[in-house]
């Protein structure tokens, strides 16, 4: 194994589902939900395998997806993308992510990010040869926050890009305007490209301090932005892997030439059933976020009445919670004695952060889960 991968071990998702497994936990680890997507989506998917679409789909993705994706980027976000030439379908936004930054990233270029992030960050950086420069999120009056002189040091003349995932995974935060336009500022300053990861782009609960606004839209900011979001989050269908990029011809062409090298082109048949998602009714979306928020609010006070203390998310569908009043001191520790003690899997957050100790006693739990599944793990959680 080449020396730069070495320090990445199995993903962290896929160790504690395997514990889940292992123990017969209850999983709140990894995000994945355990109830299926729209049925029209689901018919549609079937209909087009056993409809012959089997086949190597075009290599932007087909023609009927990018469409939808359009369609959706200027219903949702006011946003303008061609669907010729400014949309790219991906394996997943994992994919789009990876691609980007080894398309747009030459060894030694300098990416920062806010961390915790998202495990494949590091390692997407890491492939490209470029070296991650983190802004930590801390936790300050019930809401995360990064100081923005911290933000401010770690451009210089290698940043080549920032990274930014609002919603965000694992804290739940939703990155304001006004964090938004500094973020925009420096990359306008420093002539630099932004990544956005927004995944969790429909999920942005109704008490949240700001809605989520794309980085895109910011002044200077749609010509300098890849764009990234995926289905697997809003379709609840995390198996079927289709994400797309979003931005200008150059940029996308710039993606698409490492792409098709990746994986060619991905989902054949899933693809047409993603589009017929996406033209799902507003009600579709309103009834996700509702439904969410509502497994969210039976989360937090599960938790809180089990001693951890809750920083309650605005989006995703993550919650993190200290483990200090529960006389915990590693996260890590906590995690892998969690199933042996209650019979419950979480993430410890602290394997997202560069600064450990930032970290530390945080760990993570999804609730994207059936409510019998919420009630029967805070019940466990309750004997601790
Ligand atoms: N980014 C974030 C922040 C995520 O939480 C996830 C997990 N779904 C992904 C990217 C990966 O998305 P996909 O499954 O579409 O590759
Ligand atoms: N995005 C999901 C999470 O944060 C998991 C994705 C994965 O397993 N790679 O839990």
């Amino acid at each position: 194994l080449i020396a730069r991968m070495r320090p990445f071990g199995t993903t962290i998702f896929a160790e504690m589902s395997a514990l889940a497994v292992r123990t017969g936990s209850v999983n709140l680890g990894q995000g994945f939900p355990d109830t299926d997507g729209p049925a029209a989506m689901l018919d549609a998917a079937a209909a087009a395998i056993h409809g012959g679409r089997n086949q190597y789909p075009p290599g932007p993705g087909i023609p009927e997806l990018r469409a939808a994706i359009s369609a959706h980027q200027r219903a949702f976000w006011g946003l303008d993308y061609d669907p010729d030439g400014e949309i790219l379908v991906t394996a997943g936004a994992t994919e789009a992510i990876a691609a980007s930054i080894l398309a747009l990233c030459e060894p030694g270029d300098e990416v920062v990010c806010f961390e915790p992030y998202y495990d494949s960050y590091a390692a997407s950086i890491a492939l490209a040869g470029a070296v991650r420069r983190p802004v930590t999120l801390r936790a300050a009056e019930g809401r995360y926050a990064f100081d923005p002189a911290e933000l401010r040091a770690a451009f210089g003349p290698r940043t080549r890009l920032v990274l930014l995932n609002s919603p965000h995974n694992p804290t739940g935060k939703v990155f304001t305007a006004a964090e938004l336009a500094q973020i925009a500022q420096l990359c306008v300053e420093y002539d630099v490209l932004a990544v956005t990861d927004e995944v969790y782009e429909h999920l942005v609960f109704s008490d949240a301090t700001a809605p989520h606004v794309p980085l895109a839209g910011l002044p200077g900011m749609r010509d300098r932005t890849v764009q990234i979001s995926s289905a697997g989050k809003t379709f609840s269908c995390t198996g079927w892997k289709i994400g797309w990029v979003c931005s200008t011809r150059p940029l996308v062409s710039a993606v698409t030439r490492v792409k098709q090298f990746l994986t060619y082109v991905n989902a054949g048949p899933l693809q047409p059933a993603i589009a017929v998602a996406l033209e799902s009714p507003p009600s579709y979306y309103q009834e996700f976020r509702d439904d969410l928020q509502r497994k969210r609010d039976q989360l937090c006070k599960g938790l809180t009445e089990a001693g951890f203390s809750v920083l309650q998310p605005e989006g995703t569908y993550f919650v993190t919670a200290d483990i200090t009043p529960l006389g915990g001191t590693d996260g890590v520790d906590f995690c892998l004695a969690l199933p042996e003690r209650c019979g419950v899997v979480a993430v410890p957050t602290q394997v997202f952060y560069d600064d450990v100790d930032a970290g530390r006693r945080l760990i993570r739990f999804a609730f994207c889960k059936r409510d019998e599944v919420l009630d029967e793990a805070v019940a466990r959680l309750q004997r601790l």
